[in-house]
Parts: C-alpha cells; structure tokens; sequence
C-alpha cells in the first residue's frame, strides 16, 4: 500500500470515527458471502453513520484511487458484495444507515435509509396499514441498500414487480463524493432521463445508494394459499394463465416446486411436512388476496379453479390452507429450499428466465444436457414461476465425498455453459433476479450486445471515470 493510501485510510478512519472503523478481529462476516464461495481481503472496512459520512469517505478513496465494494446485508449469490483478494478495496457498509425516515400512509411511501433491513421496512408498513410488497427468503438480512443495487424480485413480482417498479426516489453518494438528493415521491414525473433507474440494479458500480422512498400498497386483509400438485411444468404453466384470468389482480404468487426441491425441505427443515398423503413430480404454491376483511370471494374464486383445473387433468391433487399457520408452514415449504440445498453437499446454481411460454422446453432440455454431462447430477429446480424465473440448481451426486464434491464444484462453469446455452436458444436471460455479480460477469456477453456493452461501459466512464466504485462487478 502506497503512502498516499495510507494516509487516506487515516483520513476515512477519522471520519468514521471508531463506530464506524470495522476492527480486523471482526471482518470475517463482511468478507465472505452467503454460500461460502467468494472471500476477499480488504484494505479497510468502514460503517459509516450517515450519508454525509458515506460522502466524506467515497471523496477520500476518489482522490486517492482507492476502491470501494459497497455492502448492504450480504446476502447477494454472485459475489459483487465481497472484496478481491488484492487487498487494495474498502469495504463499505450501510448496515449504520438504518433509519426509516418516513413512512406517509397517504402518500403510500416509505423512506428508508439503505441499510434498514427488509424485514423491518415491511414491518413498519405494516404497521401503517399499508404493504411493503418486497418480499424475498433473505428477508431477515438483506437491506434495502443491496435490495434495490441488486434490484431484487423475490415471491411478489408477478402482482407488485421488482425493486425497479417500486422506488419512486432514491438518495446517491456518487463516485465523486457528491450527494445526489433525487428522493421525490411523485408517480408521474417525465422531467428528463429517469437517474434513479440507472443506480438501480448497477451492484454499487455507479454509486452508493444511501436511503430511498418506496411504493406501499393498500395491505391484504384475507389471503388464500393452496399447494396444488401437477402432472409437468406444462400444465402448471397453463394453471397460471387460468388463475390469472379467473383471479386477475387477486393473483399475488404463483411458485413453481420439483419433488426433489421439497424431499429436501421435508429432509433438513425441522417441523416441515408434506401436506399431501401422496408423492408428486411437480407443485405450485399458489396465493390469492384481498384488502377484504374475512373476504370469502377468494376461497370461493380459488376453489372453483381448483375443481376445473382437477377437471381438465391440469392438477393432480391440493393441499388448502386453513388458518394462517398453515399458510405460513405452505410457505416455509418454498422459502426453505435454498436453506435446504445448503445441508446437500456441493451445488452449483443458475438463476435464470425465459419467455413464460419456453419454460417447460427450458427445464426439460436443461436437465437433459446436465444429466448427459454429469451421471448422478441431482436437479434442484424451482422458482418464481410467474415471472418466467427459474433457479435450476445443481446438487453434486448423493453419494459424493470430499474430492467429487470438489470436482463437481469445479465444473460449475461447464454446467453454466451448458445451461446458458440453452437459455439463449430460449431467448432468456442468465440473470433474472440475483444480478451479474464477479460471478457471471464474463457471460454477461451471452446475453447483451456489443452496442448494449458499449453503452454500459460508457456509462460506468462517465459516471465513475476513475473505475473506483466496486470494480471487477458486472463489467
Ligand atoms: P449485498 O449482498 O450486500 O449486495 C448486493 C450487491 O449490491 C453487491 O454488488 C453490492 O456491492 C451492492 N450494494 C449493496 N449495498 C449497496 C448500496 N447501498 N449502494 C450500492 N450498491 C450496493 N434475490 C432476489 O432477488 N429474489 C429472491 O427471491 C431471493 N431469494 C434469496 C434467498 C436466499 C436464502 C438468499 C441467501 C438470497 C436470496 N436472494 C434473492 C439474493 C439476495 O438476497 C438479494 O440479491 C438481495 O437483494 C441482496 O441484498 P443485500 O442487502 O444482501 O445486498
Ligand atoms: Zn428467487
């Protein structure tokens, strides 16, 4: 490290003030990511307490060229929230921005600062009257900060869109340490390009979103959740376009699980049962609501398309819930997958989408080159069905030790080949909702022209010339 770097973490650990300045014995949790694949080495990890602090320490690394990886909760699958091993990078947390700000019922805003966690931004709504519609399994850990960098989706995407579709104004520390206030409220405001969306899903390459204000919406007062099972994904991809005509903007979740997805549930989440007396290949957890009070229209609507659907030949069988903790145990069946898999030995993931229309071809296909390349592969597939959005993970063969393990973890860029391959002959995308990351960042090309990768690196030159914000992410 250079004199000049050094005295600059001087200044930035004055700033910050001993609050702010992460200890070396304490980094360990900022260094290394959810699954355990990425770790880095920093030159420093600050918490800074607030936006003019998040300003004062972006000027410092500006003027001495040091990098910065901004983080929110961690939770991020492609290892944009981590440092490189250089040991240059300042990691720079929001996790002391954790103020809500505001939140205005008449309004239906929120304005939370980026480092409030998702849970708690939905919790304070709620206690508003009023929904915060992000809805995703990190729910506890992950921020707002990193929710809308990442523009996450999650299980709501289908009735309320992404992160993208829900701020309406978002609070920017630029590359050079400027602020840019642009927290408006407005739901209509054609005044010039639309900065904000360009800050949204950039992974902290273009800056550092400090606070934001966020769409609500009138909160649900009755829900109905079945788990209903299907023959193939080709029939719960027609159960979908019914239930969308039958129950329009009642239709707030429509999730797609493999057997093998919930057998790993039933397995290693404690308390978790199969609803069902019988095993079937495929099942969609399905929830309708209403801002109704006890609104007894819904389980009317939901049963009646059960009947027609079981009539056709589209669903097999179904488990209705009845009470609010069943609701919440069918839920637990899909919001536990992830954690699940975790407990099955080596996997490799993809998160990707495709024209709803291809997704039975996509599944199919897929799993028949992964099979083709790996005998014993298990397909962990599942995902946000409704919006096309597929998480077909891989778990290493079940009776794999220590050295399979790691050779099938080596071969996670050939299985990514292989997938993806398949997905850009269905016309999809290979990041459909965790991002690009270091992760997927030389794939990116797979999916987006070179007059679309000309256009982005302008962009990043002209936002952050110097190439400080969280370099080696996406581009
Ligand atoms: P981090 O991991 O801290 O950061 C993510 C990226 O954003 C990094 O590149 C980081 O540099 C950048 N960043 C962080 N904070 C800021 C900031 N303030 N300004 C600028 N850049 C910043 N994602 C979904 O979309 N849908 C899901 O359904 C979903 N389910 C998940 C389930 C599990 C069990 C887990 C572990 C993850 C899941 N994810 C899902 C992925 C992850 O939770 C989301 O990507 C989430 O939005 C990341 O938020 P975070 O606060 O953890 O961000
Ligand atoms: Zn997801």
């Amino acid at each position: 490290m250079s004199e000049a770097e050094a005295s600059a973490l001087d200044q930035i650990r004055r700033v910050v003030g001993e609050r702010g300045w992460v200890s070396p014995q304490e980094w360990e949790r900022f260094l290394v990511e959810w699954r355990g694949l990425w770790h880095g080495r920093p030159a420093a990890i600050v918490r800074p307490g607030n936006t003019a602090e998040v300003a004062a320490v972006v000027r410092i690394c500006a003027g001495a060229g040091l990098p910065i990886v901004p983080q929110a909760g961690n939770t991020s699958l492609c290892g944009g929230s981590v440092p490189d091993e250089s040991g240059r990078e300042v990691v720079l947390s929001v996790e002391r921005l954790d103020r809500i700000r505001d939140v205005d019922p008449l309004d239906f805003t929120i304005t939370a600062e980026a480092g409030c966690v998702l849970a708690e931004v939905q919790r304070v709504a709620r206690a508003a009257d009023r929904l915060c519609p992000l809805s995703l399994a990190a729910d506890g850990s992950c921020r707002i900060g990193g929710n809308l960098a990442t523009n996450a989706g999650g299980v709501h995407v289908l009735r309320y869109g992404s992160a993208r579709r829900l701020a309406l104004g978002l609070e920017v520390v630029l590359p050079d340490g400027r602020v840019w206030d642009g927290l408006r409220r407005l739901r209509k405001d054609n005044a010039g390009y639309d900065l904000k969306q360009l800050f949204i899903g950039a992974e902290g390459t273009l800056g550092i979103v400090t606070a934001a204000v966020l769409e609500l919406f009138p909160l649900p007062r009755s829900r109905w959740v079945t788990l209903a099972a299907v023959p193939e994904p080709g029939e719960a991809l027609e159960l979908l376009a019914h239930t969308r005509e039958q129950a329009g903007e009642a239709l707030s979740s429509f999730e797609w699980i493999s057997r093998f997805a919930l057998d790993l549930v039933l397995r290693h989440i404690p308390g978790a049962r199969d609803p069902l007396a019988r095993a079937f290949e495929h099942y969609v957890l399905i929830e309708l609501d209403s801002t109704l009070e006890g609104d007894g229209r819904l389980a009317e609507r939901g049963l009646a398309l059960l009947e027609e659907a079981g009539r056709r030949g589209v669903v097999c069988d179904a488990a209705v819930a009845s009470s609010e903790q069943e609701v919440a145990g069918l839920w637990r069946l899909r919001e536990s997958i992830s954690a699940a898999q975790k407990h099955e030995g080596a996997s490799v993931k993809h998160d990707v989408s495709v024209p709803l229309s291809r997704v039975p071809d996509f599944v199919a296909e897929a799993r028949r080159r992964v099979e083709a390349e790996w005998p014993g592969v298990r397909v962990c597939a599942f995902g946000h069905l409704g919006d096309g959005n597929i998480h077909f993970n891989l778990s290493a063969p079940a009776e794999a030790d220590a050295a399979a393990s790691r050779a099938f973890l080596e071969h996670w860029g050939a299985f990514n080949r292989l997938v993806h391959e398949v997905v850009c002959e269905l016309g999809g995308s290979i990041a459909a909702e965790h991002g690009i990351g270091r992760l997927k960042r030389d794939e990116l090309r797979l999916v987006r022209s070179e007059t679309e990768l000309d256009l982005m690196r302008r962009l990043k030159a002209t936002l952050d010339p110097a190439g400080i914000m969280n370099p080696g992410c996406i581009l």
